[in-house]
């Protein structure tokens, strides 16, 4: 069958963007890989009207009302390449394929985590990249920032309002002059001897010299990586943030290719739920339009 849209990556994104184009009609194949990125998270946080609900509760949710639309197909797996054909393109989906006129990207990105012994493991649970998602719930413990990357500064800089802050600067990024003016004004602690790892239930760092300081949790600023391999595959434009490369949209998230849109954490310097549910909102007008009046 051929569809108006495919739709690869059936997240926050994915389901909203499906949701525009069910909602007139269209013919919707939406193909995802279950892989959303707050999965080791238990409450996804800051999205009203469903704060603190698991995270694969609402998209459970979102799955359901989308798929109650008669033009919306659900193809579970991976996409694993888009061609240009006559008048859309091919989705390679293994042993088939898929053709539609249009392409929405939402696959969203992968965290690189600094290579710390315990760290990765206590990821979404006592480690985290965002205090509005997950800083509340520590109840103004004492909390630290490790370094790794000059974000460091930044993050230290908003986590007072969450809790007592010390910044690790763990060998990658010593503040000086304003900045190490700044974080002071803000109460923030530096601690420069390396961390040699997490441990313990909660969270605890264990530094180089054989120290142990018990935190409520730890932030940190991970390098943005797409989560799929097809921008690149497709040549699409990159914008480079602060935290890494992310596809290049314009203000209706079209990409750098006729035809193709990109939305949520992939086409954003950051991201959230919110901001992926109105990206995704987005794309999903903007194909909507573009079917009808032409790119
Ligand atoms: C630990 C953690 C906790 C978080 N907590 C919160 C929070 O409390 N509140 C909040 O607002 N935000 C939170 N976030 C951020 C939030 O997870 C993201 O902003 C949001 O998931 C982005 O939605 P998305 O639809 O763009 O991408 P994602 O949710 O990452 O979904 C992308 C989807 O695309 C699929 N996919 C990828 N490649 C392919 C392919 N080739 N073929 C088919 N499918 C594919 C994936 O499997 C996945 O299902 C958290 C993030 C992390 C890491």
């Amino acid at each position: 069958m051929r569809f108006d849209v495919a739709i690869i990556g059936g997240s926050y994104a994915g389901l909203s963007a499906g949701l525009q184009l069910a909602r007139a009609r269209r013919q919707v194949l939406v193909i995802d890989a279950g892989r959303r990125r707050n999965r080791f998270a238990s409450a996804s946080h800051g999205f009203f009207g469903h704060d603190g609900v698991p995270p694969e509760t609402l998209a459970a949710l979102g799955r359901d009302q989308l798929l109650a639309y008669p033009t919306v197909e659900w193809h579970e797996g991976e996409a694993r390449a888009v061609e240009p054909v006559d008048d859309g393109y091919a989705v390679c989906l293994g042993d088939t394929s898929a053709r539609a006129t249009r392409i929405i990207l939402a696959t969203g990105i992968r965290d690189g985590l600094p290579a710390i012994p315990g760290l990765e493991e206590r990821w979404g649970r006592h480690v985290f990249h965002c205090p509005y998602c997950h800083g509340f719930e520590l109840d103004q413990g004492p909390v630290g920032v490790i370094a790794s990357s000059p974000m460091a500064v930044h993050q230290a800089m908003m986590l007072p309002d969450w809790g007592p802050t010390t910044l690790f600067t763990n060998g990658v990024h010593a503040p000086e002059g304003d900045e190490l003016a700044a974080l002071d004004r803000r109460g923030v602690a530096l601690e420069h001897t390396p961390v040699a790892r997490l441990e313990g239930e909660g969270v605890e760092l264990v530094l180089a010299d054989g120290r142990r300081i018990s935190l409520a949790g730890v932030f940190v600023q991970p390098r943005m990586e797409m989560a799929s391999g097809l921008a690149h595959q497709m040549g699409l434009a990159f914008e480079e943030g602060p935290l890494g490369a992310f596809v290049q949209t314009d203000a209706m998230k079209q990409t750098s290719r006729p035809g193709v849109f990109a939305c949520g954490d992939m086409a954003r310097p950051a991201g959230s739920v919110g901001f992926a549910v109105a990206d995704g909102t987005m794309a999903g007008l903007a194909v909507h339009r573009s079917l009808i009046f032409g790119l």
